[in-house]
């Protein structure tokens, strides 16, 4: 059967090629056409329409090819159109594309369950439920943890972000664009202060968490409380990594109080950090965890994964959804975990991160713009500051991503003040074109 798939896009060049402007004639066309057809709502990073992706480029549909720096936000870890995943996807098309895992059940489901209780933290007996997007495995790990604590209130953290939807716009943080009109908002959400090491001073990641445990205690009632909701590296936030010591400390007062801690690693996941999850750095198993983007090489799909007593206490029927798990995007997630896994791409992660961090390195020493650089593994940001402050400089952000743009480096910005450039390039990226690209961002400080 393999003689009949479709080639993969993986064999374009992996160079950077500019042969018109950006956006060029055929994608300011398509603008043209999207802005009549799509709603305003929805935001655009960069005015080019895509043709072709795979290994490090992106080609648009005017034959320019794109140095990708953002995986689609942390999307394609494995590289867009990966083999594995093209493959699976093809014959599993061709099999069967849909029939509800609720009415008559497939295996594949079953083998991306097992590969998820096998995968994340702890080797504790687990259970795994599938969904379609990133906000509905959040709603979903709420929905489990109320059911098992028979206790209401869920607690976040500042700078966090877990969705669009209704219930996980209230667990999000940032007002703009994500919440601005769009309230009133789910209840009992609590947010508790987060450990931000550039912005905290000195204080420990033990020392940030007791103050949030303790407003906690003073404003919940630890017995209140049915799941702490917690990025262990903040995603759209801006790349926080809290101190050393927080996430144990968190996880400990879950522990002592009854309370469900659930891990956000939808962005986190999936050998980004060059963990399989970035909880693993401190050894933290959490009761739950969440997993979406980087699950399926570009498909969508969802998990929540965790403890069996808690998965398991939600009655019959009282999780699910109509496409919950549909067959192809099972199917493209056990080619992206089998590429994972074979390629190894935790090892490369850490590879990514020394690329990052020695050419990022560079560019805080001639910028004193920079004030920040972390993250880790191929999840690396940098902050931008007033020099020698802590004010952020999001015009200045902006003004380097654009120009980034312009230059055909597709690079994301985020944080909560919008000062925040990240970097999330797909592990299928070769070094050279990785290195290309962030000397093109750098240059875009001088512009
Ligand atoms: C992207 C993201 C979500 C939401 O996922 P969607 O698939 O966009 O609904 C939730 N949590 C984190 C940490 C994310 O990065």
């Amino acid at each position: 059967m393999t003689d009949t798939l479709l080639p993969s896009a993986t064999t374009l060049p992996q160079e950077r090629r500019l042969i018109t402007e950006l956006p060029g004639p055929r994608s300011r066309e398509l603008m043209a056409r999207r802005a009549a057809a799509v709603s305003a709502g929805v935001g655009g990073t960069m005015p080019v329409f895509v043709e072709r992706a795979g290994g490090g480029v992106i080609i648009d549909v005017d034959g320019n090819s794109l140095i990708d720096l953002g995986s689609g936000i942390a999307v394609t870890t494995v590289g867009n159109a990966h083999p594995l995943v093209v493959e699976r996807i093809q014959r599993q098309a061709a099999d069967f594309t849909h029939t509800c895992f609720m009415v008559t059940p497939y295996a594949g489901y079953v083998e991306v369950c097992e590969a998820l209780n096998r995968l994340t933290p702890g080797d504790h007996v687990k259970r795994s439920a599938l969904f379609n997007s990133g906000a509905e495995a959040v709603e979903n790990a709420v929905k489990i943890a109320r059911a098992f604590t028979k206790r209401q209130a869920i607690v976040v953290f500042d700078h966090g972000y877990h969705g669009r939807t209704n219930l996980t716009m209230a667990l999000t943080a940032k007002n703009m664009p994500y919440k601005q009109s769009f309230g009133p908002f789910a209840p009992e959400v609590y947010r508790m202060p987060m450990s931000y090491p550039f912005r905290d001073g000195p204080h420990s990641g033990p020392e940030v968490a007791s103050w949030a445990t303790s407003k906690m205690e003073k404003e919940i009632g630890g017995a209140n409380i049915a799941a702490i909701i917690i990025e262990p590296i903040q995603g759209e936030g801006g790349f926080i990594v809290p101190a050393p010591g927080f996430l144990p400390a968190l996880k400990e007062y879950a522990a002592q109080h009854g309370i469900v801690y659930v891990a956000d690693e939808i962005q986190t996941g999936f050998c980004r950090t060059g963990d399989w999850f970035a909880s693993d750095h401190e050894a933290v198993v959490p009761d739950l965890i969440t997993t979406a983007k980087g699950i399926a090489g570009g498909l969508p799909l969802a998990g929540v994964t965790g403890r069996a007593d808690i998965m398991d206490s939600v009655h019959v029927g009282g999780l699910g959804g109509t496409y919950g798990g549909n067959p192809i995007a099972c199917a493209a997630a056990l080619g992206a975990i089998e590429a994972m896994e074979t390629e190894d791409l935790n090892a490369r992660a850490r590879e990514v991160e020394m690329i990052l961090r020695e050419r990022l390195e560079s560019l805080a020493s001639a910028q004193p713009a920079v004030g920040d650089i972390r993250g880790r593994g191929a999840m690396m940001a940098i902050e931008l500051v007033m020099p020698g402050t802590v004010t952020p400089d999001p015009e200045l952000t902006g003004r380097v991503a654009k120009a980034a743009h312009a230059q055909g480096v597709v690079t994301l910005t985020a944080g909560t003040y919008g000062n925040v450039l990240r970097f999330l390039p797909p592990l299928s990226i070769p070094d050279d074109l990785l290195r290309q690209g962030l000397d093109i961002v750098a240059a875009g400080f001088n512009g």
